[in-house]
């Protein structure tokens, strides 16, 4: 059987995935699921592909081709290659899709490789979650996380909220595992995936400490729901040519008292430990670079249809709009110059595995969150009313006014046919709403900007610049 088929069939294990207040009896048939899974189950074919395969895989110890997410990089060379491999999976999709891409592959291959760390402050961490990432990478599968509290009153910490298991707690301890409950908010691509991550993203005091946990979950763990979003999938592929393919779907992920084995709990009440793992650098970069990969795929694609947009209304010669698709085109440029400069200074940190420098990826990652809802509003400004003026469907070229309104559809250097499709796609990217969600997405998938700005503030190593600019002062006084 092959991988993609694998895949498919994986999702038919009982998993409780709720849309419109409905249990998803179906997921692979269900029609506002089945373009995404057809879409991943492809991907996850091309790791099979006989040119494109080895790119994507590694030979592991125990003989088995994994994908090069798992891969915990020896050499600079090996950054390099996971890099090439994110490339060519994220451009699969356009960099649309992101969570069946080597992000939360990366993040256990982290986990792993930054073991030691935790060898002594939390018991059986090692034996773990060296079992899990072999099991993961081993079996090929795929997985998200879910971090957040539900929102409720953010000026509160979980034990004031008054219901105690709003975030995810523990509620009793058996001799299988805990039983947790409560709510995480949000996994996108839950309902698409093999496993889920479950662990605060924010800093648990140890007032918090019956929420500091990290687990591992199935999504088909008995007593866990997925209540799902409005789905913005399409079937109509030639009217919706992403949403018909790429409607990751986010979903919030709820406890109603599901066990949770003990080989599955890595940490438990243990804010310290939890804060020691997040805030491991190495975890950190070896977490982040494929987002950043990905990212460019993104941003190319958005580039591109700019320019695409120019040409078929021939306004590429007013100033202008070559300043806008400058400002696009150089969007691009930082963001890679960023990612190379990050590969370039790969490093071997302090558990002797090698991963990119933190601080261009930090950079990359909150230059982004600006930089996408502005590369929207530039593709608005350059289309104008022009996505409004689009039919409802192509199909209308076909039917009886067909023939009249290839007159006013045709483009400046294309067909009517071609034209049409792009605005078709444009709406998708800047005005539909998966379009919306998708600038959310680049404003909040790494969390709360105004935070993540902090951090690298607090995180700079400023003092060297402080002494420069102390010297002159003292010289010229
Ligand atoms: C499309 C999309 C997909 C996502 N996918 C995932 C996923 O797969 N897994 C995952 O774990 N998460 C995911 N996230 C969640 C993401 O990590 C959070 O949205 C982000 O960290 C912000 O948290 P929040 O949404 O709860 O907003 P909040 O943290 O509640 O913030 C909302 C607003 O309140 C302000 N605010 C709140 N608390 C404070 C405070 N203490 N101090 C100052 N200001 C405050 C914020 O600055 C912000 O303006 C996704 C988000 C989006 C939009």
């Amino acid at each position: 059987m092959s991988a993609g088929k694998a895949y498919v069939e994986r999702l038919r294990d009982g998993r409780q995935v709720w849309l419109n207040g409905e249990l998803i009896k179906d997921l692979p048939s269900h029609p506002d699921f089945q373009g995404t899974v057809r879409s991943v189950a492809e991907l996850m074919d091309l790791q099979e592909h006989p040119e494109i395969g080895p790119q994507l895989t590694y030979l592991t110890e125990t003989g088995h081709r994994a994908n090069l997410a798992f891969l915990i990089p020896e050499s600079k060379e090996d950054v390099y290659r996971r890099s090439r491999s994110f490339k060519l999976w994220s451009e699969a999709t356009f960099g649309v899709m992101s969570r069946v891409s080597g992000a939360y592959r990366s993040q256990v291959a982290g986990f792993y490789a930054g073991r030691d760390a935790l060898r002594d402050d939390v018991p059986g961490f090692d034996e773990k979650i060296t079992r899990y990432y072999t099991e993961l990478r081993d079996r090929d599968l795929l997985l998200t996380s879910a971090g957040h509290d539900p929102q409720i009153d953010r000026t509160k910490l979980a034990t004031e909220l008054g219901d105690l298991y709003t975030a995810v707690r523990i509620v009793r301890e058996t001799e299988e595992g805990i039983v947790v409950r409560g709510a995480k908010m949000i996994a996108t691509g839950g309902p698409y995936m093999d496993e889920i991550i479950i662990s605060p993203l924010a800093k648990k005091s140890q007032e918090e400490k019956h929420y500091a946990l990290l687990f591992f979950i199935p999504v088909n763990n008995p007593g866990v729901h997925l209540i799902c979003r409005e789905s913005f999938a399409q079937t109509n592929e030639e009217d919706y040519p992403l949403s018909s393919r790429y409607d990751e779907m986010d979903a919030v992920v709820v406890f109603d008292d599901a066990l949770i084995p003990w080989e599955r709990v890595l940490i438990k009440e243990d804010p310290d430990a939890l804060w020691k793992l997040r805030t491991n650098p190495y975890l950190g970069a070896i977490g982040l670079h494929e987002n950043i990969v990905r990212f460019v795929s993104k941003l190319e694609f958005v580039a591109a249809v700019g320019n695409e947009l120019a040409d078929s209304i021939g306004i590429k010669k007013f100033p202008h709009v070559r300043e806008k698709l400058a400002e696009l085109f150089f969007q691009l440029e930082s963001i890679k110059a960023l990612l190379q400069a990050a590969e370039h200074r790969s490093f071997q940190y302090g558990n002797g595995k090698w991963a990119p420098d933190m601080k261009p990826m930090n950079t990359a990652k909150n230059l982004g969150n600006r930089y996408y809802p502005r590369a929207l509003e530039l593709v608005q400004l350059l289309t104008g009313a022009g996505v409004l003026q689009a039919p409802s469907t192509l199909a209308d070229l076909r039917g009886p006014l067909g023939e009249m309104l290839k007159l006013y559809y045709k483009g400046a250097d294309r067909g009517p046919v071609e034209r049409l499709n792009l605005l078709k796609l444009t709406w998708e990217l800047v005005g539909s709403p998966l379009g919306a969600r998708h600038e959310l997405y680049e404003r909040f998938y790494a969390g709360d900007p105004a935070r993540t700005y902090a951090g690298q503030y607090l995180d700079y190593d400023k003092q060297p610049l402080i002494d420069k600019a102390r010297a002159h002062w003292a010289a010229g006084r």
